[in-house]
């Protein structure tokens, strides 16, 4: 059976919207099980060790979804008193959020939400793990330069990431952030320090 080079890359995309489905009914089932809806959810694990609580603008870029639907979903966290509004320090008519105590409690738990996929990743070799993760977050980095996803937090679309910049095949990579090299295993896909790079420097 032969299979043009289009042919692979439609079942690759097939393969990721398969791989995207098992990925959202876990974490679907571990909101209703809590009570949530998936978006509240997942912004109650975004909030987690943010150096700066965020602005619902932020959040709504960040998430992909309009300011009303970012609103409505912190409103409804606010409301199960697992998120504070806060004044913005830096622009007092702005306010910015972040967990409450019961919210954090409520996010280390949810965090679980993966583990039947974790735990079936735990006996698959380093290599190819850091192989598919370099080759997800460049693809992921494509769809952030070309406009299809607002927001990317990951090592290959921030401005301190340098591929490649030393000898060490173990740790080729340098974050000039950090003053550290580091390897394809230890790419970040949503850090804290990342500073958007310009794209026409990729
Ligand atoms: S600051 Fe974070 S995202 Fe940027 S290169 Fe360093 S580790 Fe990666």
């Amino acid at each position: 059976m032969a299979h043009g080079g289009g042919d692979l890359d439609r079942r690759l995309v097939a393969a990721l919207e398969r791989a995207g489905h098992v990925v959202r009914t876990l974490l679907w089932r571990q909101a209703y099980a809590n009570g949530l809806s998936p978006i509240q959810t997942q912004l109650l694990m975004h909030l987690v060790g943010r150096a700066r609580p965020p602005r619902v603008g932020e959040l709504a870029a960040e998430f992909d979804v309009t300011m009303a639907t970012m609103s409505d979903a912190l409103a409804a966290l606010r409301r199960k008193e697992l998120v504070r509004r806060d004044s913005d320090p830096g622009d007092r008519r702005s306010h910015v959020f972040s967990l409450t105590e019961t919210g954090a409690r409520l996010a280390a738990d949810l965090a679980h939400w993966s583990d039947p996929v974790t735990g079936w990743l735990a006996a698959e070799p380093e290599s190819d793990k850091a192989d598919t993760l370099r080759f997800l977050l460049d693809l992921v980095g494509r769809l952030h330069d070309t406009g299809v996803l607002a927001v990317a937090r990951t090592c290959v679309t921030c401005r301190f990431f340098v591929r490649d910049a030393h000898d060490d095949p173990a740790r080729p990579h340098h974050c000039a952030l950090l003053d550290t090299p580091f390897g394809d295993a230890a790419l970040r896909v949503d850090c804290a320090e990342h500073q958007e790079r310009d794209p026409s420097k990729a």
